[in-house]
């Protein structure tokens, strides 16, 4: 036990010994129609933490998302038609299958993305909870309106859109996909799962969960692969009717292209360069603590992410002062270790762009107040410094790109309008955060930020039932509750005679 509580470092990585070798002995396949299919070609999937081999993973081709795609329809019409409380009782059986599985699920996706065990230890609990929420919406799913008139009545229902695609990125890939494929199930669709290249572990828990837990064979099927193989012929694919995508901007404007000619509905959260305003009369110690929070926090890999701190002119040097005092006491190291605040992040690729900014800021002329360096962290992986640039303005790129790593940008401004001319400039539209004491002020800005979520003297707290999603360049639709099966669902309108209208009478 370590002083928290919970398992020590020791224990952690004892766990994953045996894990990891049987996936060095099994590898990881597909899984379609309740059976592993394998694929001619595999590729690799590396630990960030000392880069070593965890697994080959098949390479899905188009004929392999065919397969899947034929499995989703066959099982669509019998899994549609499940009586309710029979699909309410398979997803909590689901949900309990991932508690029982939790520390796996954590030690797994904590070795394979890079995130501290210390988050994703939380995140197995949570994709439970997501499974539990929609498992007790399954009976409210085909809900409708009634629309009256003098002469109809009109009732609209919603039935499930058929077999669709869920593609999931590799921040948090576990709790992510369950956020996607359990309103999926819930509302009656059969799925297939595309899940990141560069996380691919844990998907095939998720799976061996639902079989165990009862879910017929074809209501899910995983279909491991690469982006522009697997990926594409799925949102191409003309039995799949929609695809959940979450993951980078270009992307998205990728699938919406791949997707046009089968009229694939689309629901995408992309990215993001968030900000959090902080006001000279705020709750300092209170506004700090979520600051650091929101952008040092699972590797600042996080779409929701405060990216950018937009503070009060009057506080901007205090203020960044004690981020600074925070941030070079933020611990890196072994993701397993459950002391570690901050691990490495996923892929060399990934740590190159995100190295890259600290170039840029230098060249561009802010300040790199605390961080800029990758960190000889142990094993010798993708670890990077957490950063803080100062001295930034809008006209910079550390101000207006995604990072997507532990780096915060401080952009000072004057007043509210300032405040909120910053915010807005930039394409992406996902969170917005502010703290102020003046609650007038809170509602002023928070209605005119442009983003999908607003957090008024908050970090984000998730509620589930609330509509999660993002405007501009960082999505298109609402997740969340009722929101999530409106995407699922088809509405259809059902209009009934009372018999008391005139027919219109041709040829009479
Ligand atoms: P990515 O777009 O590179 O990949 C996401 C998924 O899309 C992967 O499974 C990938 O294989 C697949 N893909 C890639 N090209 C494809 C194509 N042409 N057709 C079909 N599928 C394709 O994103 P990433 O780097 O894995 O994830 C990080 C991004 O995700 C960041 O931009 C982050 O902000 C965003 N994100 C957004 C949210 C949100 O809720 N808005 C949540 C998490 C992550």
């Amino acid at each position: 036990m370590s002083k928290a509580g919970g398992p020590t470092f020791e224990a952690n990585l004892a766990r994953l010994q045996p894990l990891l070798a049987a996936l060095k002995n099994d590898g990881i396949g597909h899984l379609i129609n309740g059976r592993r299919v394998e694929s001619q070609t595999t590729f690799e999937t590396i630990s960030p933490t000392d880069l070593s081999v965890i697994a080959r993973v098949a390479q899905g081709t188009a004929e392999d998302i065919d397969r899947a795609a034929q499995a989703a329809k066959a099982a669509f019409k019998p899994w549609s038609k499940w009586p309710v409380e029979k699909r309410r009782a398979i997803l909590h059986k689901i949900a309990d299958g991932i508690e029982a599985n939790a520390e796996e699920i954590a030690i797994l996706e904590s070795w394979d993305t890079g995130q501290a065990y210390r988050f994703m230890s939380k995140a197995a609990v949570r994709a439970a909870e997501n499974f539990r929420f929609f498992a007790d919406r399954v009976i409210e799913a085909r809900d409708g309106r009634s629309m009256p008139t003098p002469d109809h009545w009109n009732v609209s229902t919603r039935v499930p859109i058929g077999p669709v695609g869920i593609i999931t990125p590799w921040n948090t890939p576990f709790m992510l996909s369950t956020w996607k494929i359990a309103p999926a199930l819930a509302a009656g669709c059969t799925v297939v799962h595309k899940p990141a290249e560069w996380s691919p572990v844990t998907a095939n828990i998720l799976a061996r969960i639902c079989r165990e837990a009862g879910l017929p064979d074809g209501v899910l099927n995983t279909v491991h692969g690469l982006g522009e193989e697997a990926g594409k012929a799925l949102t191409e694919h003309p039995d799949i009717k929609a695809i959940g995508f979450v993951g980078e901007s270009a992307t998205g404007s990728a699938i919406m292209r791949q997707g046009s000619a089968t009229l694939k509905r689309v629901h995408f959260e992309l990215g993001g360069k968030n900000p959090v305003i902080v006001f000279d009369d705020a709750a300092l110690d209170r506004a700090l603590d979520a600051v650091v929070f929101m952008i040092y926090s699972l590797n600042g890999e996080r779409c929701t992410s405060s990216s950018r701190l937009l503070v009060q002119e009057s506080i901007a040097e205090a203020f960044s002062a004690r981020i600074v005092e925070r941030v070079r006491r933020i611990k890196v190291g072994h993701p397993l270790d459950p002391a570690t605040e901050l691990g490495p992040l996923i892929h060399a690729r990934h740590h190159a762009k995100v190295c890259s900014f600290f170039a840029a800021a230098k060249e561009e002329g802010a300040i790199i107040a605390a961080g800029g360096a990758p960190h000889a962290g142990p094993g010798g992986g993708h670890f990077v410094e957490p950063t803080l640039f100062t001295g930034a303005d809008m006209a910079m790129r550390i101000a207006r790109e995604e990072i997507f790593g532990p780096v915060l940008t401080v952009i000072p401004f004057k007043d509210e309008a300032d405040a909120i001319r910053i915010a807005n400039d930039v394409r992406y539209g996902l969170t917005g955060y502010v703290w102020t004491n003046d609650m007038g002020r809170a509602l002023r800005v928070a209605d005119e930020l442009e983003a999908g979520m607003i957090w008024l003297n908050s970090e984000n707290v998730r509620h589930l039932p609330t509509p999660f999603g993002g405007m501009k360049d960082s999505g298109i639709g609402r997740d969340g509750g009722d929101y999530s099966f409106d995407f699922y669902m088809e509405t259809k309108n059902i209009c009934l005679a009372k018999g008391t209208h005139s027919i219109p009478k041709l040829g009479a």
